[in-house]
Formats: C-alpha cells, sequence, structure tokens
C-alpha cells in the first residue's frame, strides 16, 4: 500500500451535486442567520433521526457549552474522563466543578453504580458520554437523576442515528449534543446540534446561540454565537442524502473486521452490541498483555507502514494539566479507565476504505 490509511475520512458527495446548493445561496445573499438551509436542515434533522426539535450549532463544543448554560447548570457535575477533552472543557467554561467517575469495563461508557457515590449537595447534573456511539446505560441513569433530582445531558457527538428499540438515543435524558465535524459519522465540514425535548426549550437554545437575543432591540442573556452557517446546512443537506449508504458501508467494513480479528490472540473487538444500537463510527480494538506487542508498539507498526490508527480515547481527560489536580482525576478512582487508555487503538473505518486495506491492516496486526 503506498497511499497513506488513515484513521478516519469524510464522506464527501460529488462537488457538482454541491453546487445547486451554493448558486442558491449566491442568488438568495443570504449566509447565515437561520437562513433557508438552516431551517431545512433542522427539519431533514428531525425526520432522520426520529426527534422532536434540533437546534444547529457552529460545533459539537459550543453547543455542549450552551447546553449546559441553557439548564443553568452550576456546581458540580459528574462526567467521564474517557472521552475527547471538549466534554470536560464545556463544564470549565461554565465555571462548573468537573467531578470524574469511573467507566463501565465492557461499554466504557459512565459507570452508573459508581455515580451515586460521587453525588455531593453540590452536584447539579450528569454529563455522560454515548462513547463510540454504544448507548449508556440510560434506564440507570435517569433512575439516579430522578432520585437526586439531577438533569442529565447527554455528549451524543458519537451517537448520530443510533436506536434503542427503535428509539432514537437522543431522546434520552434532558439534551444531547452532537458533534457534525469532519471526522465524525455525518459532517458538515464543521458544526453540531442541540437536541431538545420541547419548543420551549428550543427557543432558549436558539436565542442562547445568537448572543441572547430575542428581537431587534432585546438582550436577555450572555449568550454566544453559535450559529451554523448556510454553507454547513446546506452541506449538512446533501450529506444526509447519503446517511443511509455510508451507513452500510462502514457496517461492512465493520463485519470483515470482526471476523478476520476474531481469532487474533491478544486483539479483543468491542462493540457488536447489535445493529439496533451501533452506528460503526469507530472501530475500537484493545491490545491485551498476550498480544505480542504493547498498545503503543502496535501503534508505531502500524504508522511505519503508513497506517494512521488512533489511540482515542489516550490520554484520559483526568490527566491533562487543568484536570490532574482534582481529587477524582486520580487514578486510583479510575482503575477501568486508566486500564483501557492503555490498551485501546481505533482502526481505520469510513466507506472509501478498501477491502484490500483492510485485509493489509490486518495483515500487519497479525504478523510477528
Ligand atoms: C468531536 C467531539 C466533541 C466536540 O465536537 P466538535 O464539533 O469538534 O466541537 C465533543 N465530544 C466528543 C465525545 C467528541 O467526539
Amino acid at each position: 500500500m503506498n497511499n497513506p490509511i488513515f484513521v478516519t475520512r469524510p464522506y464527501l458527495p460529488p462537488l457538482e451535486e454541491f453546487m445547486p446548493y451554493l448558486n442558491k445561496i449566491w442568488d438568495s445573499q443570504i449566509l447565515t442567520n437561520s437562513g433557508q438551509f438552516h431551517q431545512q436542515l433542522e427539519q431533514a434533522l428531525c425526520e432522520y433521526l426520529g426527534v422532536n426539535h434540533i437546534a444547529l450549532f457552529t460545533n459539537g463544543t459550543i453547543a455542549l457549552v450552551t447546553a449546559l448554560q441553557a439548564l443553568r447548570i452550576t456546581g458540580e457535575v459528574i462526567s467521564t474522563p474517557y472521552s475527547f477533552v471538549a466534554t470536560t472543557h464545556a463544564l470549565l467554561w461554565n465555571g462548573i466543578k468537573p467531578v470524574f467517575v469511573d467507566v463501565d469495563p465492557h461499554t466504557l461508557n459512565l459507570d452508573p453504580a459508581k455515580i451515586e457515590a460521587a453525588i455531593t449537595p453540590k452536584t447539579t447534573a450528569i454529563l455522560p458520554v454515548h462513547c463510540y456511539g454504544y448507548p449508556c446505560d440510560v434506564e440507570a441513569i435517569q433512575k439516579i437523576a430522578d432520585n437526586y433530582n439531577l438533569k442529565v445531558i447527554y455528549d451524543a457527538a458519537h451517537a448520530f442515528g443510533v436506536k434503542i428499540n427503535e428509539n432514537s438515543l437522543l431522546n434520552y435524558g434532558d439534551l444531547s449534543v452532537l458533534s457534525f465535524h469532519a471526522t465524525k459519522v455525518f459532517n458538515t465540514f464543521e458544526g453540531g446540534a442541540i437536541v431538545c425535548p420541547d419548543a420551549k426549550t428550543k427557543l432558549r437554545i436558539d436565542r442562547l446561540k445568537n448572543f441572547g437575543f430575542v428581537d431587534e432591540v432585546t438582550v436577555v442573556a450572555t449568550g454566544i454565537n453559535g450559529k451554523m452557517s448556510e454553507f454547513n446546512a446546506a452541506f449538512g443537506l446533501l450529506q444526509l442524502k447519503y446517511a443511509d449508504e455510508a451507513l452500510s458501508k462502514r457496517e461492512k467494513i465493520d463485519t470483515l473486521y470482526r471476523k478476520l480479528l476474531q481469532d487474533v490472540k491478544g486483539i479483543s473487538c468491542l462493540g457488536g452490541y447489535g445493529k439496533q444500537s451501533s452506528n460503526y463510527s469507530y472501530f475500537p480494538i484493545m491490545v491485551e498483555a498476550d498480544y505480542p506487542l504493547s498498545r503503543n508498539g502496535l501503534y508505531d507498526k502500524l504508522k511505519e507502514k503508513n497506517v494512521f490508527s488512533r489511540r482515542y480515547f489516550y490520554p484520559l481527560i483526568s490527566d491533562f494539566p487543568m484536570y490532574k489536580g482534582l481529587a477524582s482525576a486520580n487514578r486510583s478512582n479510575l482503575p477501568v479507565a486508566t486500564d483501557v487508555a492503555s490498551k485501546i487503538l481505533c482502526l481505520p473505518i469510513y466507506p472509501a476504505l478498501t477491502q484490500d486495506e483492510q485485509l493489509f491492516i490486518v495483515d500487519l496486526i497479525k504478523k510477528k
């Protein structure tokens, strides 16, 4: 293989199919502030995902920051160290203290059995992540939230299109936040969204993403500029036409990896929890102690052959300098997450990955 194989590649529809959208933008001269494509994409996503209300954002991080602001979350929030750093950064941007709780060894999501012990009088919410699109134990988390009167905001950046028993995973909790970054299964170059249950909440969120404006002369909150532009929304509409096709290509790649890797000593594949609950957004494997190389050894070996896997998530968020001083960031509080972060490796998966490329990657993993 001469060309580098990256861990992910964006799904790009034929460029000429994007031109009519651009013509419309040029004709209307409306570039942002809830134009036609912005409204159409919100509507189309509600239908595709099976949710009631969506507020589009410029990216997932600003959407997370705004979701916390919209529900007036303060004090302490319980979250996972096993995520992308933006999850916890969103708390600090709101002046909230993160409290890290360990993850479940199978789903790698926040372990509900460990949440209660971390609740204090200052706790106001739980911020779990549907890691790799694998659903959190939403029922158990909701039960705890109800018992202690806490809000639940899901970082659903990986969970586009994932369902539980025909119901969108995004309908659980008080709010769910999506990312449409170029590296995600559905992208708008940069982008994000908040899924919300009712029109009143959406109205508040729409105001917060537009500086807090209610009308031309009234500002009711210290909102931010989180609006998605017409360019990004138009691309999202085009991309959405290919979402099912992209998903089925990913599914084939996932199935083949599982088949080829099933008997490889020291390598275990995560997920495979049933079709209902996967969008095949990542292909995480664990490099166990009985594999001939360490995780970093395998990562380097692949890289030498131009195959770029990703140690996702490593390091843990709790190990970054702005968090490691917290009592809950201590590794003894997070044994499962600490262990997983040292074994995890995400293999390349994206619709254009060929079977030959997959065989090449697996051969490298198998070869002594
Ligand atoms: C990508 C990602 C984000 C941030 O989204 P952006 O759109 O890149 O700002 C947040 N949380 C998780 C888990 C992510 O993977």
